[in-house]
């Protein structure tokens, strides 16, 4: 830490105006976090001067990196003829005919500005489709801050109840009645969630799942699971909603083509706005006209949204997925081999306490082995392992040190700007951290 450098700075004139410093929490990391000045590729500038790789990408959101030519000339040029307007644009149907030619279970979809909305409306369509009120998500998952997803995301492993119950615990700062129409399931636990299903059946609008849950240490759900998920919902007359605002880029039609799973509903987000704020939902069309339809008085839920479907958005948005073809997917996983097979080998020969997990174009690197699937077993492993943060803090740091921006928790998440080089230099560097961590010279 330099406390005369300029992020340092920053930071002390943003706990003025800002509580934290910040407006989003996953910004911050102690003992203040760098500023960005500028990205170029797979580069990030900070208002120091100093160059760092950055494979985090805005949380996953920046598919080819900083500022892609093509999607740059494309807001730029979104931009000379309008920004926003209360009117529909042109830009708005390419990017839904993009994504419904790429995911076989959305024939129709509505656009929003964040991950938030696009789960949000995805419970409100769940719910107005078939008129009944349980949501059921797992403990642990992430899926942003609407009141019923963010049911039990993160609860005090002193406050846990029974696994059979179901019951959850609101967040703090939610609606205090907010876990009464949740359902709290433990990840890839196949028997005890088909009961508590069942017991709930005539009640259960849907069930909401991540299918690789980042902040479970990147825990992907069983086929097994999914494949239980997708039969007790049909027999029991709800619907499967796929959080997939950033499992998309899992698959190229998403991680439900990877999977071979098909939701009734999807959320989406992230990559699909180049860049730029986006959320979404889509589904079939019996259910998302059912809803959403205005046309004849059928809607169910009423939709608006000063900035839904902004045409910035859109125009970036086709841009980035346009350039997202298949020989692009390909390239991108194949990359993301690279890494997490240079992380597992460098976990050996150091025989660091580590695990490598992800999939496709996203790594995690975790301070502990065995892993643990549900929520409570991951608690139960960083209770074991007290100097897991520490090792994470000290890894981090080394990376941020030596040219590489990663996620504080352990993840590395790639884009089409990155090539085999700067893959190579994570790898590097992730065996010098583990080793010196190792020697507890870090
Ligand atoms: N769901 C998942 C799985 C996410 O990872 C995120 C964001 N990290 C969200 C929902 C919320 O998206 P946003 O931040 O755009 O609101």
């Amino acid at each position: 830490p330099d406390r005369g450098s300029n992020s340092s700075k920053l930071f002390d004139r943003a706990l003025n105006v800002m509580p934290g410093g910040n407006s989003r929490h996953t910004v911050y990391f102690p003992p203040y976090p760098i500023y960005a000045a500028r990205g170029e590729g797979a580069w990030v500038t900070d208002v120091d001067g100093v160059k760092r790789l950055d494979f985090i990408n805005n949380y996953s959101s920046l598919i080819h990196g900083h500022c892609h030519p093509e999607v740059t000339a494309a807001i730029a040029r979104q931009a000379g003829l309008l920004t926003a307007i209360s009117l529909p644009t042109e830009a708005e149907i390419e990017l839904a005919e993009i994504i419904c030619a790429r995911m076989p279970s959305v024939d129709q979809i509505r656009f929003a500005n964040s991950g938030t909305e696009g789960v949000m409306m995805a419970i409100k369509t769940a719910r107005a489709y078939t008129g009944r009120r349980i949501i059921a998500k797992i403990e642990g998952a992430y899926h942003g801050s609407d009141d019923t997803a963010a049911v039990s995301t993160y609860p005090h492993p002193g406050r846990f109840s029974p696994p059979e119950s179901g019951i959850g615990i609101p967040e703090p700062g939610s609606a205090p009645g907010s876990a009464a129409d949740v359902l709290v399931l433990q990840m890839n636990d196949v028997e005890g969630t088909r009961s508590l299903l069942r017991a709930h059946g005539t009640e259960l609008a849907a069930v909401l799942v991540d299918p690789l849950v980042k902040n479970l240490a990147y825990q992907p759900a069983s086929i097994e699971f999914l494949t239980m998920l997708r039969e007790e919902t049909k027999a029991l007359g709800a619907l499967l909603i796929f959080d997939e605002v950033y499992s998309l880029r899992l698959g190229f039609g998403g991680a439900q083509e990877l999977l071979g799973i098909k939701a009734d509903i999807t959320a989406m987000g992230k990559i699909i706005g180049g860049g730029l704020p986006v959320g979404a939902v889509g589904g079939s069309a019996e259910i998302m006209s059912a809803v959403y339809d205005q046309r004849e008085g059928k809607a169910r839920v009423s939709h608006g949204g000063t900035y839904n479907a902004n045409p910035l958005t859109m125009a970036a948005g086709v841009a980035a997925m346009r350039l997202f073809d298949r020989p692009a997917f390909e390239r991108l996983n194949r990359l993301g081999d690279r890494l997490r097979d240079g992380l597992t080998a460098v976990v050996e020969a150091t025989g660091a306490d580590a695990m490598v997990r992800g999939a496709a174009s996203i790594a995690g690197l975790f301070h502990a082995r065995g892993g643990g699937q549900t929520y409570r077993e991951l608690a139960k492993v960083r209770m074991d392992n007290p100097d897991m943060s520490r090792k994470a803090e000290l890894f981090f740091h080394h990376m941020l040190n030596n040219g590489v921006l990663m996620g504080g928790p352990g993840f590395f998440i790639l884009s089409t700007a990155h090539t085999e080089a700067d893959v190579d230099h994570v790898i590097e560097q992730a065996g010098r951290a583990l080793e010196l961590i190792k020697a507890g010279k870090a």
